[in-house]
């Protein structure tokens, strides 16, 4: 028997057990203290009312004999499937070329199988750590190319690194600088990719946090990158209901193959991800799908708003305080994440201060990629009542120093 040998080159894992054991290492000297968690990336706030009804429904309509479902079509229920193509596409793209699914993380690691052994991926840095482990596990690192995104570059990569890519992961907003791409930018990425034979995965898992509001530039961001013109030629979009909805304990996404999409070699990509998906598994929750209906209501949608909007009023607050300590603070607007660093200081030091002063638990920015170091990851999912108890936490510390 032999193992998958490239399980030894994911070194991702050395962040996560380096932080279990930098915490249990504190809670061991400091038993009486309750730490905050500004670290976790997941949601907080129930679901909302519409959403909770529709989902009660179905699962009660499974218990009778004219509401049972069994296997549903693998693509997803063609309702959900036009409800996301009208309500988040605005029609721009067919309720055909989308794939409902179990989440985007799923999608993340299914969408590998679409290329070779050989083919080389290009990642941003810091970036998302699914799409590094499952490139990682599929072809080895030697198969990855690397393009940092810092402020010295206002986080957008060097496309000339990416010349030797066959595939790109790219995400906006992004986690985990909580950076969004303009419409300029996201038309330099797909240009690239169709003068160079790219094909671009595009992770929108934060598109329903960009703000409708006047861009420092005065322009609106875009929410997919299929807003720019000739995209369906060269990209798949990968979305989830998990940030937007809180469904990340619920389960469901969506990936966008557009008929138009071909590999370089001319073959079509819509119907190999037919075949990966009827292949790998049998579609999202019919429960789940139920819900995503009901987020999409104008009810529905209502209520998901306010719950970003809490978020990303959370994220203000926290700003503001960081700004206040005088760390350069990133990301944060149309995004539940912040990006900060104060220069000279290294990522574990940051996070060691946060720990041992305010006893507040960040994530090291270099965790995402050696394009992080220096920095730290602040979540802003979370209750107010916690994150204003880290403000005033955060404050104290100032006051001390
Ligand atoms: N993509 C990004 C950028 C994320 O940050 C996350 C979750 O944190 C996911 C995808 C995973 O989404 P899902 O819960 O739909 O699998």
């Amino acid at each position: 028997m032999s193992r998958n040998p490239y399980f030894q080159d994911i070194a991702g894992r050395y962040l996560f057990q380096e932080l279990r054991e930098r915490k249990r290492a504190f809670h061991e000297k400091n038993p009486d203290v309750h730490l905050i968690s500004l670290s976790i990336g997941d949601t907080t706030e129930p679901l909302p009312e519409t959403i909770r009804q529709a989902l009660a429904k179905k699962a009660q309509e499974m218990g009778t004999d004219e509401g049972y479902f069994g296997y549903g079509p693998e693509q997803g229920i063609a309702p959900l499937r036009e409800k996301i193509a009208e309500v988040l596409y605005h029609n721009t793209i067919a309720a055909d070329d989308l794939f409902v699914s179990d989440g985007a993380k799923c999608d993340i690691g299914r969408l590998q199988l679409l290329f070779s052994k050989r083919a080389k991926v290009a990642l941003q840095d810091p970036a998302y750590p699914a799409y590094l482990d499952t490139s990682i596990l599929h072809r080895g690192k030697d198969s990855i190319i690397r393009l940092p995104c810092t402020p010295e570059n206002n986080f957008f990569p060097d496309l000339t690194l990416a010349k030797k890519a066959d595939f790109l992961f790219i995400c906006s907003p992004n986690n985990p600088t909580g950076h969004i791409f303009t419409f300029e930018e996201l038309e330099k990425l797909v240009r690239f990719a169709q003068k160079e034979k790219k094909i671009i995965l595009f992770d929108a898992a934060y598109a329903y946090y960009v703000q409708e509001a006047q861009g420092a530039d005065g322009k609106l961001f875009p929410r997919s990158i299929y807003e720019i013109e000739g995209a369906d030629t060269v990209a798949i979009e990968i979305g989830s209901f998990s940030k937007m909805a809180g469904f990340s304990g619920v389960r469901l996404g969506w990936t966008v193959v557009p008929e138009k999409l071909r590999y370089p070699t001319g073959e079509p990509v819509k119907q190999d991800w037919l075949r990966i998906i009827t292949t790998f598994y049998n579609g999202a929750s019919i429960i789940s799908q139920y819900g995503g209906i009901a987020a999409l209501s104008p009810v529905g949608l209502k209520e998901m708003k306010a719950i970003v909007n809490f978020y990303l009023e959370n994220a203000k607050l926290l700003r503001a305080a960081f700004e206040d300590l005088d760390f350069e603070v990133y990301g944060g607007i149309h995004s539940p994440y912040l990006w900060v660093r104060q220069k000279g200081k290294t990522s574990w030091q940051l996070f060691d201060e946060l720990l041992h002063n305010a006893h507040i638990q960040t994530t090291p920015g270099v965790g995402f990629g050696t394009s992080g170091e220096g920095f730290l990851r602040i979540s802003s999912f979370g209750r107010r009542a916690t994150i204003q108890e880290a403000i005033g936490r955060l404050h104290a510390m100032h006051a001390k120093m």
